[in-house]
């Protein structure tokens, strides 16, 4: 048996998502811009997993634009929105823990002359509204806040912290990248006071290379590419309607189901975190109260996280080192969150899915517990 707890890296694609992308590839492999009718099939696939993607955010699904990823969608919103808004004003407010996907577009957009000004998360690993507003000023033109974050699991209040933004400065645009809450926690565009959301495919069992962005109907976007005119000039380029019924009917499927799947995954965190807490070498990096059930992340004392992940994966456990695309490198969110670096070079992420069962929380505490004795015997 392979226990897969690397769900916020990715996921394994569900059946029905897999069928769907089958169909289109294999029946309905029309062009949606052709004008006859395999075109016009093509194009209803392409509407029914938009109004579906819509569906899962709480939105109108004429706002939602497909894209190659939540990377491109981030990319897209950052450069269009710096592009048509930030002529005359020149601050961006950001959260300092964002993925990369986001972070180093504002490195980017710094080189260009815009001003940055990053917020860093309490110790409890979240974004404090009022600190975030306060970084606020007329001369902003958009705030970014993550919902959840990918490394540590800690939920962001971005609903008061949207709120308080808008208050402070009504012009200010705000998105978030809801990534890791997307089809997990309860989403609602409008509950959160944002413009502009991003998503992605393949952490909800869709295939990787497919997601999708949110854009207020009065947001004015520049796009990133220009071609066709597809996805209403948003995102010109051929529609990848394979994938983009894949997600379609993942995100319908993940949307009928996610108070049960949301039940699971705190009944596997809360197993997990039972069982690691009589071990004195184990320390939990967020409290479960401010965090998504999804991912947990700890350190394990004196064992460096890369050779207790490849201990891991002798046993058949697969678990993440901080996040998947950081690949090694020193943890930016956890050092952001002041941790002392026994703790941030020690800590690993493990993460659910709606497939995550209890034999495989099992099979990763006995392997934890082996490592442990093993790694500490062998002077790591
Ligand atoms: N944003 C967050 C929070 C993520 O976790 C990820 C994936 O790791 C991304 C963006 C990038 O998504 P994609 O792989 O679809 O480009």
């Amino acid at each position: 048996m392979t226990a897969y707890l690397d769900n916020a890296a990715t996921t394994k694609v569900s059946e029905s998502a897999l069928k769907a992308a089958v169909t289109a590839m294999t029946e309905n492999y029309g062009n949606p811009s052709s004008l006859h009718r395999m075109g016009l099939n093509a194009e209803l696939a392409v509407t029914k997993a938009r109004k579906d993607i819509a569906l899962a955010m709480g939105a109108d699904p004429e706002r939602i634009f497909f894209t190659s990823g939540a990377t491109e969608a981030n990319n897209t919103i950052l450069n269009g929105i710096a592009a048509t808004y930030g002529r005359r004003k020149s601050t961006i407010v950001a959260s300092s823990i964002e993925h990369p996907a986001v972070e180093e577009v504002l490195r980017e957009l710094e080189k260009k002359g815009y001003k940055v000004k990053r917020i860093p998360p309490r110790s409890d690993g979240r974004i404090n509204f009022a600190e975030f507003a306060s970084a606020v000023d007329n001369d902003t033109f958009l705030a970014t806040c993550m919902l959840v974050n990918n490394e540590t699991g800690a939920v962001n209040p971005v609903d008061d912290i949207f709120a308080a933004v808008k208050n402070k400065n009504p012009d200010c645009i705000t998105h978030t990248d809801a990534v890791q809450g997307f089809l997990k926690l309860p989403l609602k565009v409008s509950a959160l006071s944002c413009d502009l959301m991003t998503v992605s495919g393949h952490k909800v069992h869709a295939p990787k290379g497919i997601g999708a962005m949110y854009v207020g109907r009065n947001i004015r976007l520049a796009p990133c590419f220009y071609g066709g005119g597809q996805e209403k000039g948003m995102r010109s380029g051929t529609e990848a309607v394979p994938l983009i019924s894949a997600f379609g009917e993942a995100a319908a499927e993940q949307q009928r189901n996610i108070e049960t799947a949301y039940k699971n995954a705190l009944m596997l965190n809360s197993t997990l975190r039972k069982s690691l807490a009589p071990l004195d070498y184990i320390t939990f990096n967020t409290d479960e109260k401010v965090s998504s059930p999804y991912i947990v992340n700890f350190s394990v004392k004196g064992i460096r996280s890369e050779i207790m992940l490849h201990f891991l994966e002798s046993r058949n456990v697969y678990v993440s080192s901080g996040s998947a695309c950081s690949k090694g490198k020193k943890s930016r969110v956890l050092s952001q969150m002041n941790m002392p670096d026994e703790l941030a070079d020690t800590a690993l992420r493990v993460s659910f899915s709606k497939m995550s069962s209890w034999g495989e929380i099992e099979m990763l505490v006995s392997a934890i517990k082996e490592g442990y004795m093993t790694l500490q015997k062998t002077g790591r």
